[in-house]
């Protein structure tokens, strides 16, 4: 379990003259749960971006699961995302007019075939089994960031990435979500990495990165 998943080496990202990452060394182990947190405009949705293969460094070095991704052609890194990465947003960029369950058929599609009981067994694996025929505009933020994971989740993805999964939730429903998370973590060995502004949450980690002015400028391990 302790192999290195992610490494990374003078990993920048300009645009134009701003520098959102500022040349980042950082390595991630297999089945690590990494935590990011620091200022609005730190740099934390660049890296987050850069890792799940949504957008190109500036500069540097970038390697996950054996995969150069400054190097990889686009059709790569369509097949790394598609394959390799699960997102969760802030915003939960589900479809207004599918229910729940078609919201993963969706996601299904994309990777390779919808298949209807696999969808249903994803949402009740989040508990949300009787929410199947349910849009997202009839389900609570707690519930439609459930369906977020089922669909983030559905493809088998070795590397799960949050950008502020729990921003706009309440305890309560963050409570859900991050015990959630730990419990198919714990079944599927997935690596997490997940940025936000709440220690609470980023206490759920193994490790916890500072980002501040696109600089890591702070670790720290669970227990510290
Ligand atoms: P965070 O997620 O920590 O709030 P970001 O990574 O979104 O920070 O942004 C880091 C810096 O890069 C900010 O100064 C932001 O304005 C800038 N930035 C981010 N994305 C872009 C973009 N597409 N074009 C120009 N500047 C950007
Ligand atoms: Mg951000």
């Amino acid at each position: 379990m302790m192999d290195v998943l992610i490494e990374t080496r003078g990993l920048t990202r300009n645009y134009g003259e701003i520098c959102a990452l500022k040349p980042l060394d950082l390595r991630v182990n297999n089945g690590e749960w990494l935590s990011i947190m620091g200022h609005s405009g730190s740099g934390k949705s660049t890296l987050l971006n850069l890792l799940g293969g949504l957008d190109r460094p500036s500069d540097g070095f970038i390697r996950v699961g054996g995969e150069d991704l400054r190097v990889l052609s686009e059709d790569g890194m369509a097949r790394y995302r598609r394959e390799f990465v699960g997102i969760i947003f802030q915003q939960h960029h589900l479809i207004p007019y599918l229910t729940a369950v078609e919201n993963i058929m969706m996601a299904q599609y994309f990777h390779s075939v919808p298949d209807e009981a696999e969808a249903r067994t994803a949402l009740e694996r989040v508990g949300l089994g009787h929410r199947l025929k349910n849009r997202p505009g009839e389900l609570s933020g707690g519930e439609q960031q459930r369906v977020c994971i089922a669909r983030a989740i559905i493809n088998s993805p070795r590397l799960l990435l949050g950008d502020e999964p729990t921003g706009n939730l309440d305890h309560g429903s963050t409570r859900v979500v991050m015990e959630l998370l730990s419990e198919l973590r714990a079944e599927e060995q997935f690596t997490i990495i997940m940025v936000t502004h709440n220690h609470e949450v980023a206490a759920w980690g193994d490790r916890t990165i500072y980002l501040d002015d696109g600089v890591m400028v702070r670790e720290e391990l669970k227990g510290d």
